[in-house]
Order: C-alpha cells, then sequence, then structure tokens
C-alpha cells in the first residue's frame, strides 16, 4: 500500500495488486507441483491391488464412506492445491471413460512426477522430460498391443467376462461375494448389450439398494423395481402378463359430504347417497376393466394418489389390485419401461394407453414390514435393475460403487475384447520394453524414458508392498523370471497363491483400460511439467 496525492492535493492509496499475489518461478515453481501430486499419490499407494487397505472419509456434516476406490477417495477428500486437484480430475477421467484402474492410474502419475524431479535436479529441461516421457508412454502402449491376448466369449460361454469382473472385484470389500457379483454384473451387462454394434448403453442398468438383509441376497432383476406395495394386503402377489393402468388422476368415488353441503335428514337418503357413490366408483372399476367395453382391460392400476380405506375395499371386492401413491418420477420410469402411457384423466384411459409386464410382483423382506413392488419382463425395453441387500449404508454405497467397477470392465470387453494380464505383470513387460528402447535414443531424453521404465515399475512395487512382501526384491525376481522365460504374464502373487503366472491366476485387465491408464498420467505429469510460474493469491 502506499499514500500518493493528486493534481489537487487530495490524498488517495494505492493498492499493489500485485503484493497480494505470491509468485513460484522455475524450478521452485515445478518442485512445489510435484510434490503436491506426489502427496495426493501417496495417499492412494496403500490403496493398491486386492491387498490394499481402504480410507474412511467423514463429510462435514458426519457421514461416513469406507472405500478402495480411487475416485471415490480423491472425489471427498476436499482439496485445495490446484495441482491436486489436477490428480482428482485424472482420476475421475479413468473412471468416466473407463470405469476401472483409478487408483492405479494415480500411483503410476505419482511414480512419474518422483522420477522427473530427480531429472529436474540434475539439471535436465522439463520439456525434455516431458517429451522423453510422450515417447516411453508411447512405446509402452505400443507394446501393450503386442502382449494383449484376444478374451473371446459368448452368450453360452460367460465365465471368461464373469473371470475378468472378478479380478476388479478382487481388490474391494466385498470380495467375499466376488464370483455371485460378478456374474450378476455380466448378466446385466448382457441383457442390455448390443453385441451387433459392440455397444452397451449402461444407463439401461439400474443400481438399487436397500439395507437390510445379506450381500448374498443381492439378485439380478429383469425390470424395475419401485419402493411400494400393493394397496390391500389381500390383494394378489404377483400378476402375470400385467396390463398396468398409470394415472395420475384420483381414483376414488367422489365425496360430495366433505366438499359440498349436502343435506341429509333420513335413513333413506343417506343409504342412496352411500349406494350412489359405490356406483360410481364401481363404474370406473369397470372402466378400468373392460376398457371402453373392449375385451382388453387394466389388470393392475399404479396411481399418483391415494385411494380411502372404502375405495381400497372396494377395489379388492372388485379384484383389481392397485398401487397408490407412487412418486412422478417412478411413475415415468414405470410408463417408459411397460411402454405405457401415464393417463392425466380417468376418461382419456383407452387399452392402448396400458403397459406391459411379464410379470408384477410384491415381494417381502424378511420379518420387517417392507415391501417392494417387481416390475419384469417389461414390453418395451430391456432394462434391468441390479437390487443390493447389505448390513448397512456404508456397505450398500461400496457394493454399488465395486458393482459400478465391474460393470464397466464387462463393458469395456465387449467393446474391445483385448485384454492384458494384470498383477503388475503388464507394467513389468512394458517397463522392460521401454528401457530397451532408452539405449536407442541419442538425446537427453533417454534418461527420462528410463525414468518412465523405472516409474512403471512403481506399480508392482506397490502391489508387493500392499501384500505384505519385500519390494525391491519381489519385483527383482519377477522381472528377471519374464526376461529370462521371455513370458510377459509373470506379475505379483498377491494372495500367495504359489505362482506368479497371472494367466493361471486368472487376473486380467482390459487393454484400453491399461494403455488408457498410461496415456492419461503421462499428459497430467507433461501438463503439470510445463508450468514454470505458479501466481496465487497470498492468503491473509
Ligand atoms: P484400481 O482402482 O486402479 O483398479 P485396485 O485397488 O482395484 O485399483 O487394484 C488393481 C490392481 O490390482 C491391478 O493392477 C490388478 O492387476 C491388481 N490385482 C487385482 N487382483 C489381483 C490378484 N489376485 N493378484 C495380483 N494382482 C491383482
Amino acid at each position: 500500500m502506499a499514500l500518493a496525492f493528486d493534481e489537487f492535493g487530495r490524498p488517495f492509496i494505492l493498492i499493489k495488486q500485485q503484493d497480494e499475489k505470491s509468485r513460484l518461478r522455475g524450478l521452485d515453481a515445478q518442485k512445489a507441483n510435484i510434490s503436491a501430486g506426489k502427496a495426493v499419490s501417496r495417499i492412494l499407494r496403500t490403496s493398491l491391488g486386492p491387498k490394499g487397505m481402504d480410507k474412511m472419509l467423514q463429510s462435514p456434516d458426519g457421514d461416513i464412506t469406507i472405500t478402495n476406490d480411487g475416485a471415490t477417495i480423491l472425489e471427498q477428500m476436499d482439496v485445495d492445491n490446484q495441482i491436486a486437484k489436477l490428480m482428482v480430475e485424472l482420476s475421475q477421467s479413468q473412471d468416466y471413460e473407463i470405469g476401472d484402474g483409478t487408483t492405479g492410474v494415480v500411483v503410476l502419475a505419482g511414480a512419474l512426477l518422483e522420477h522427473a524431479e530427480h531429472l529436474l535436479e540434475r539439471g535436465i529441461h522439463p520439456i525434455r522430460v516431458a517429451e522423453g516421457y510422450e515417447m516411453a508412454s508411447r512405446i509402452a502402449v505400443d507394446h501393450l498391443d503386442h502382449i494383449a491376448q484376444k478374451y473371446e466369449f459368448d452368450l453360452n460361454n460367460i465365465e471368461p467376462l464373469v473371470q475378468t469382473c472378478m479380478t476388479t472385484l478382487n481388490s474391494k470389500i466385498v470380495n467375499r461375494c466376488k464370483r455371485s457379483l460378478a456374474e450378476i454384473a455380466v448378466k446385466a451387462v448382457l441383457a442390455v448389450a448390443d453385441l451387433e454394434r459392440k455397444d452397451v448403453n449402461l444407463d439401461l442398468i439400474k443400481v438399487e439398494g436397500k439395507v437390510g438383509a445379506k450381500l448374498e441376497d443381492t439378485e439380478l432383476i429383469y425390470g424395475i423395481t419401485v419402493d411400494k406395495e400393493m394397496s390391500h394386503p389381500q390383494m394378489p402377489k404377483q400378476i402375470e402378463d400385467a396390463k398396468i393402468a398409470i394415472l395420475t388422476c384420483p381414483f376414488e368415488p367422489p365425496k360430495p359430504k366433505t366438499k359440498h353441503k349436502v343435506d341429509i335428514d333420513s335413513v333413506e337418503k343417506f343409504q342412496t347417497l352411500r349406494l350412489q357413490e359405490q356406483k360410481y366408483f364401481d363404474d370406473m372399476v369397470q372402466k378400468c376393466k373392460v376398457a371402453d367395453y373392449e375385451d382388453v382391460g387394466a389388470t393392475l392400476v399404479i396411481c399418483q394418489w391415494g385411494f380411502d380405506d372404502e375405495a381400497n375395499h372396494l377395489l379388492m371386492n372388485r379384484n383389481l389390485p392397485a398401487v397408490r401413491w407412487v412418486g412422478g418420477v417412478e411413475l415415468e420410469l414405470i410408463a417408459i419401461a411397460t411402454g405405457g402411457r401415464i393417463v392425466p384423466r380417468f376418461q382419456e384411459l383407452t387399452p392402448e394407453k396400458l403397459g406391459k409386464a411379464g410379470l408384477v410382483r410384491e415381494k417381502a423382506f424378511g420379518t420387517t414390514k417392507d415391501r417392494m413392488l417387481y416390475i419384469e419382463h417389461c414390453a418395451n425395453s430391456r432394462a434391468v435393475t441390479i437390487f443390493i441387500r447389505g448390513g448397512n449404508k456404508m456397505m450398500i454405497e461400496e457394493t454399488k460403487r465395486s458393482i459400478h467397477d465391474a460393470l464397466c470392465v464387462a463393458r469395456n470387453l465387449i467393446r474391445n475384447n483385448s485384454i492384458v494380464y494384470g498383477g503388475g505383470s503388464a507394467e513389468i513387460s512394458c517397463s522392460v520394453a521401454v528401457e530397451a528402447a532408452a539405449d536407442k535414443y541419442p538425446g537427453v531424453e533417454q534418461y527420462a524414458i528410463r525414468a518412465f521404465a523405472d516409474a512403471l515399475d512403481c506399480i508392482p512395487m506397490a502391489l508387493a508392498e500392499n501384500s505384505g512382501l519385500q519390494p525391491i526384491e519381489t519385483l527383482s525376481a519377477v522381472k528377471s523370471q519374464q526376461i529370462k522365460e521371455n513370458n510377459p504374464y509373470f506379475g505379483i502373487d498377491c494372495n500367495d497363491i504359489g505362482t506368479n503366472d497371472m494367466r493361471e491366476q486368472n487376473v486380467f485387465e482390459t487393454l484400453i483400460g491399461k494403455q488408457q491408464q498410461i496415456l492419461l498420467a503421462t499428459q497430467v505429469v507433461k501438463m503439470i511439467l510445463k508450468i514454470d510460474d505458479v501466481i496465487s493469491p497470498t492468503d491473509y
């Protein structure tokens, strides 16, 4: 701040904007950025792999999340630093594009940053490092193409797909039920997949959860679920070939007694009024059931409004099952799935407007009076629902995230059925290939390429470390085994099964997922290395 005077001698204060900013330049800027990136990656490192640790995160309002999923951990971490935010976005883009490998990509980026720091200290210009990394990433991605295998599966043999999903679920809290969850995920994906176009619309798979029962009770429903029950306990619990009237108007007798002034001075008058009300409602029911007096009528009414006990009783007597108080969103979902139309006025109900479903059933859960409606084999849509059960909300949320990963892996395999082997074997193989290629480059970049090879080793090292093995010893043993036997499938035996061959252990990852990890991590690291001036406001 400075005091100055204008031409009339009046004082004014000058505030220099520059004074309010702090500025880091050159190597200092790069080092500060690198250490921020490394800090984020260090947090995730211990979560990598089947024996990785979980993180518990508490939100400002006290909600607790326990998870192993990299993208979720970072999303909930509320980071302030801009570079740290870049790492968070890195994990999210992997999640968005591929859906799995969100931890691995951040660990790899952290390792690349760490090795870049050593090179910068030795006086190599950041641009040379960035270029070297770019060349190395291309070599690694090409090498992955080279060692990838085609994974054959068809609708009659879904076992390969199930195995791949199981690898993903291995490292999650839910790995106790990995087999059944993997099967559910694969069946769900195949139910909505368009195998000819090799495309899967994951929006058609709804993942719902309800607290209670065991994880083992998680099931796949070929249709949708609605958290409602039949309006009367004696109505049928199961309706086959249901024709559903979806109403947004009230479905009950008119109530002149409460809405208008009616003078009733004798029992007979009251009786007549009552009978008239009943007849009016009977007509409504009749119209529903035998719509327009043709032979196609509704066998189920789903209504946005409620109906009183009398109407409910009448509906039960006239054999027209009904569901009341269904929310607008659910109503729309039912309409889309069953191909029905939402009818806002009772008079407009026609046979074409009815939705159709192969089976509508009400399911009760245990001793609680909790019931849900399953609308299955819907006419119009292939939508499926994965209905997760579990002891508490945290477990259900984590299962949802794990199932999402498994669904993405199955989808990726349908899009492109090339796979590479996991357990760090692909990274070790790439590291050997990149290292060998480094010697051929005459320029300074060869140091960066070599550093890239070393960074790739961090993934198997982290896997070994998290499994309680000696990282350096284990890595060197596996690497020499790969080179000696010329076999790129040796990885880290995290579960102590007794073989390093990841083909025997059935540990796969999709080729596109692994390539994306390498490409995304390299992009972000290059971006961080190219920043040489950080101007930020100082905190007061
Ligand atoms: P991400 O979020 O990156 O998928 P995970 O915690 O799921 O991270 O760990 C994935 C890593 O664990 C991959 O490198 C995968 O190859 C490895 N992995 C998974 N299951 C096994 C296993 N049974 N043995 C060895 N490595 C495994």
